[in-house]
C-alpha cells in the first residue's frame, strides 16, 4: 500500500505516520524530516531548504519532487511507503502521479483554532521524532519512547506558524478535492483526545484495504 497522509501542520500527520509504520512495516517518508537533516548536516539542499523552512514557506517543487521520486525509488518502499507532508501543492501531486500509484490519502481534517496552541507548545524527540506537547509533558525534558532529548523546533513559533497555516489553506488545501475527484480520500477528524483513537480509525480503515 502506498499511502499519503494529509493535514494542515499540527493536525497530526507525523504522530500517526509513526505508528503506521510501526504497524504496517512501511517505511516513513516525511519530506520535512528530510530537510531538517540536511539543514543538520549542512548540505546543499540544506542550505537553500532552510531559507523557506525558517520562514514557513515552501521549498520550490522541484527541488523538493526529485527528492521525493530518488526516495520513493529506494529498495524499502518496494512493498509500501507512507508519505507525511509530500504532496503539498497540485504541481507535487502531479509530478508524483508520474512515478508513483498512490492507493489512498489518509486526510485529517482539523479545527484551525487548535493549531497554534498546539504547534507554539510542541516539544520533538531529537531521536525518534515523537511529538509532544508541553501542557502534558510536566516538565520533562527527555522522550518517553526512547530518552532521546525533547527540542523546539525553530518553526514552531507564532509567526512561523501563521505563514505555515496560510500556505495550507492556499496551496496544500486543494489537494482534498484532487484526491477526492480520484476516489482515493479517506476523511478522518483530529481531535485534542489522546493520539490512539484517531490512530484505531486509520487502521480500520487501511485494514479494510487489500495489501
Ligand atoms: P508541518 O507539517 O508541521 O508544517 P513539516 O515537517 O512537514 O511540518 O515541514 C516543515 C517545513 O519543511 C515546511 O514548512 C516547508 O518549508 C518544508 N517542506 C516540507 N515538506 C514540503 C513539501 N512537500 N514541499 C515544500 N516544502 C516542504
Ligand atoms: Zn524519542
Amino acid at each position: 500500500m502506498n499511502i499519503i497522509l494529509l493535514g494542515a501542520p499540527g493536525a497530526g500527520k507525523g504522530t500517526q505516520a509513526t505508528r503506521l509504520s510501526d504497524r504496517y512495516g512501511m517505511p516513513h517518508i516525511s519530506t520535512g524530516d528530510i530537510f531538517r537533516e540536511n539543514i543538520k548536516n549542512g548540505t546543499p539542499i540544506g542550505l537553500l531548504a532552510k531559507s523557506y523552512t525558517d520562514k514557513g514557506q515552501l521549498v520550490p517543487d522541484e527541488v523538493t519532487c526529485e527528492i521525493v521520486k530518488d526516495r520513493l525509488a529506494r529498495e524499502d518502499c518496494k512493498k509500501g511507503y507512507l508519505l507525511d507532508g509530500f504532496p503539498r501543492t497540485i504541481v507535487q501531486a502531479e509530478a508524483l502521479d508520474k512515478f508513483a500509484k498512490i492507493d489512498a490519502v489518509v486526510n485529517i481534517n482539523i479545527d484551525f483554532s487548535l493549531l497554534m496552541a498546539r504547534l507554539c507548545g510542541r516539544r520533538v524527540c531529537r531521536e525518534c521524532g515523537e511529538s509532544y506537547h508541553i501542557s502534558t509533558l510536566g516538565g520533562a525534558t527527555t522522550c518517553a519512547r526512547c530518552g532521546g532529548e525533547l527540542y523546539q523546533r525553530k518553526d514552531d513559533n507564532p509567526e512561523t506558524v501563521q505563514s505555515r497555516l496560510n500556505v495550507y489553506k492556499d496551496q496544500t488545501a486543494p489537494l482534498i478535492d484532487y484526491y477526492t475527484r480520484k476516489g482515493i480520500l479517506l476523511n478522518f477528524t483530529g481531535t485534542d483526545d489522546p493520539p490512539e483513537v484517531l490512530f484505531g480509525q486509520i487502521c480500520a480503515e487501511l485494514d479494510k484495504m487489500d495489501r
